[in-house]
């Protein structure tokens, strides 16, 4: 038995709550200097469109802390604080004005200082996100398990926990990731046997696209699906806006968000007569900005696709070099392969 989303405490950061009934949250995190201003803001901007709802900025000396305001002012999502090492920072972040902040008890190991940056948060009614990380564990506690393993993970967890029993303080979300999908996932679901603090998934240095993508789909997936997990961050060594596409793409998949249209393809096979994956690439770009939350079909073949398009809130099913166009389970007519892609996006359109 284990907490499930619905039953872990709902923690507000900003205007954003996290845990609770609350829907599953995308968030990222920029790769700006924060010290500039400019690109920072336009970055989140950038985020903010593609529909992330919390933004987290990393704090690494005493010029970003002063830039959090002025970020803050400019933005519409709920900024975090990201502090390593000095818990100075983390104090004056907070003092400046943040959403909150994310620290790394890993590499803040001074268990007064810890106790000053919870007790600061508490009299701020701040949040705080423990980031548990496979890099950066407690050397004691490697030690301890020869490794890095989820019960590893789970005490770093711990020993936090008996700090803010002792300080009071429960505004919290916790992280445990590691770069080993296994890990992550058995160390979240020992968390959530244990605690009702909300939880913030992700696979940690995930890595390129191609396989931080897949590394991110199966272990957040996976949580996901048990019910465990109330905000996501995919992280990819690429532009953070991708970070948050994926993300809706897994929550989309799993039913748990819907935002924009959902693209159903075939893979093609020798039955295909035409050139489908530039014909999806035309799709997929033409209905990109599009908000409405809807299912759309583009088919191969009359084996599977008459099914899947009927089925999709609107789709076409090909045979030969023609199409057959379908809307909401009825037929609207057949064109050939020439008019149906105008066809098609004009039909989006006006649903
Ligand atoms: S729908 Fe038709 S073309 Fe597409 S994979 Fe299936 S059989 Fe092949």
């Amino acid at each position: 038995m284990f907490y499930t989303r619905e039953q872990t405490k709902a923690v507000k950061v900003g205007n954003l709550i996290i845990g609770g009934n609350a829907p599953v949250s995308v968030q990222s995190m920029t790769n700006t200097d924060t010290r500039n201003i400019p690109d920072t803001v336009a970055q989140i901007k950038r985020m903010e469109k593609e529909g992330c709802e919390l933004v987290r900025v990393a704090v690494p000396d005493l010029e970003s802390c002063h830039s959090l305001p002025l970020i803050k002012k400019e933005i519409n999502i709920p900024l975090v604080a990201d502090i390593h090492f000095d818990y100075k920072l983390a104090l004056k972040s907070m003092e400046l004005g943040v959403d909150g902040i994310r620290i790394n008890p890993g590499n803040i190991k001074n268990i007064d200082k810890l106790k000053l940056i919870i007790k600061s948060a508490k009299e701020k009614e701040l949040p705080i996100r423990f980031g548990i990380n496979s890099g950066s564990l407690d050397n004691n506690i490697i030690k301890k398990y020869r490794s890095i393993t989820p019960q590893a993970l789970i005490e770093s967890v711990n020993n936090i926990i008996t700090i803010l029993e002792e300080v009071d303080y429960h505004n919290v979300i916790f992280s445990i990731k590691s770069s080993n999908v296994i890990d992550t996932v058995e160390a979240n679901i020992m968390f959530s046997g244990k605690y009702s603090y909300p939880l913030h998934l992700g696979i940690t240095e995930a890595g390129p696209p191609f396989s931080g993508i897949i590394k991110s789909s199966v272990g957040i997936g996976i949580l996901l699906y048990k019910g465990i997990g109330n905000t996501i961050r995919i992280s990819l060594t690429d532009d953070p806006v991708e970070e948050i596409k994926v993300g809706y793409e897994i929550l989309k998949a799993l039913h748990l968000r819907q935002r924009g249209p959902n693209l159903i393809s075939c893979p093609t096979c020798a039955r295909c007569k035409v050139n489908l994956k530039e014909v999806v690439k035309k799709v997929e770009k033409s209905v990109v900005n599009i908000d409405k939350t809807i299912n759309i079909a583009v088919m191969g073949c009359m084996v599977n696709g008459p099914g899947e398009a009927k089925d999709a809130d609107i789709g076409i099913a090909y045979h030969k070099k023609t199409a057959i166009l379908f809307k909401k389970g009825k037929i609207i007519g057949k064109f050939s392969d020439k008019k149906i892609i105008t066809k098609l996006l004009e039909e989006i359109k006006n649903i």
